[in-house]
């Protein structure tokens, strides 16, 4: 029988468990649905779509409407299915078979992933313990290995943590390839690499309309970066990708950006009040720029703590056997609603000592894990 590439043997998938409880803050997408009048707008405009054509293979108007809203040239635009098929289309173009891509970890799994599924070579450096990277750490990774493509994720995700701008710039003066500034969260934090793009920097910043667009059923996302580099993504990618309904889809959003903004401010408010009561009930918690907040419950099980969580019907990411990440828990910031019951329930599960670490126990729980999730779960 055919068996798969090799080099793709050893690969696992993606995961991330979807369990039916009430309460769900574990994968970042936003809580609220679109504005009613951006269902009504669709609704419309989809009763017109001319269903026996493909659909504008340039996806224009969308990407006039997207250049639009940043203030940069259409044809610096490119979009996809999701900023992950952003991110593929990127690394079939720039890295594949005989080149290096180049990440720090812990970072988001997907770049590391998606680069190995295109034939290339990962190169992992090493964040601090507080997870910010070290200039020393950048020098080293980059000037040893002449990555192809450097990655960074700004905010980061899972940490939250985002990447101050004399770090981007340090990587654009060392790298010899293209630097990919993944910034699925930059709505929620307080400067864009996007400033920093021009026709001359070999640099991509990829958006996504997942998390803050409230859409992430849509798979949209984008990329502003030089045209020069956007004409070749345009040669890579499938024929026809985008389909009609979500270049209708992508546009009519971009209507409603001060709706946007509204719950982006909200969003970052009520994150300022998980991070200080997450603080209050004793646990460690890493600032976050993002939607989500990152924590970890020191002198308890983080599996066992999200055990807990589940139990009382609130579903949030279990960190706690990734690499680096031993014991951390991620939060998304829900609802003000969601979030109180959230910090509700983690105070009693907390109070209860079952999740309590016990020494003995400490160390091989922690290896059983790591063993038995070490991997892609992201
Ligand atoms: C969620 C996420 C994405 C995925 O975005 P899609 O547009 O839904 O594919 C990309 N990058 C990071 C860092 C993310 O957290």
């Amino acid at each position: 029988m055919i068996s798969v590439r090799d080099d793709l043997r050893a690969l696992q998938g993606y995961h991330s468990a979807q369990v039916d409880v009430r309460i769900r803050l574990n994968t970042n997408e936003s809580p609220e649905p679109p504005p009613t009048a951006f269902r009504d707008a669709m609704a419309a405009e989809v009763s017109n779509i001319e269903w026996n054509r493909y659909p504008d293979r340039a996806a224009v108007a969308l990407r006039e409407a997207i250049a639009e809203s940043h203030s940069v040239d259409v044809a610096q635009v490119f979009v996809a299915n999701g900023s992950n098929e952003v991110l593929q289309t990127v690394l079939l173009a720039y890295a594949g078979p005989g080149r290096t891509v180049a990440t720090f970890e812990p970072t988001y799994q997907l770049h590391a992933q998606i680069a190995r599924v295109t034939g290339a070579t990962v190169v992992e450096g090493q964040r601090a313990d507080d997870f910010t990277l070290d200039p020393n750490e950048v020098e080293r990774v980059i000037t040893g290995s002449q990555p192809h493509v450097v990655f960074l994720t700004s905010p980061n995700n899972p940490t939250g943590l985002v990447e101050p701008m004399e770090r981007v710039r340090q990587i654009l003066d060392l790298a010899p390839g293209l630097v990919v500034v993944d910034e699925a969260y930059a709505q929620f934090s307080d400067w864009s690499a996007l400033e920093l793009i021009d026709e001359d920097t070999p640099m991509v910043v990829t958006r996504t309309f997942s998390k803050t667009w409230s859409m992430a059923g849509a798979r949209l996302g984008y990329l502003i970066g030089p045209s020069w580099l956007v004409a070749e993504l345009d040669k890579v990618v499938l024929p026809y990708h985008l389909d009609a309904v979500k270049q209708i889809a992508g546009r009519l959003a971009l209507r409603f950006a001060s709706d946007m903004d509204d719950r982006v401010r909200q969003t970052v408010a009520e994150r300022t009040r998980i991070s200080s009561t997450l603080a209050d009930l004793g646990t460690t918690v890493f600032p976050s720029g993002a939607n989500f907040v990152l924590f970890r419950p020191d002198g308890h099980e983080g599996r066992a703590v999200w055990q807990g969580l589940v139990d009382r019907s609130v579903l949030i990411r279990d960190c706690s056997g990734w690499p680096r990440l031993a014991n951390c828990l991620r939060v998304t910031v829900g609802t003000p609603d969601e979030n109180s019951a959230f910090l509700d329930a983690l105070g009693e599960v907390l109070a209860d000592r079952s999740t309590r670490l016990q020494l003995s126990l400490q160390t091989s729980s922690e290896t059983s894990l790591e063993t038995s999730q070490n991997g892609a779960d992201q």
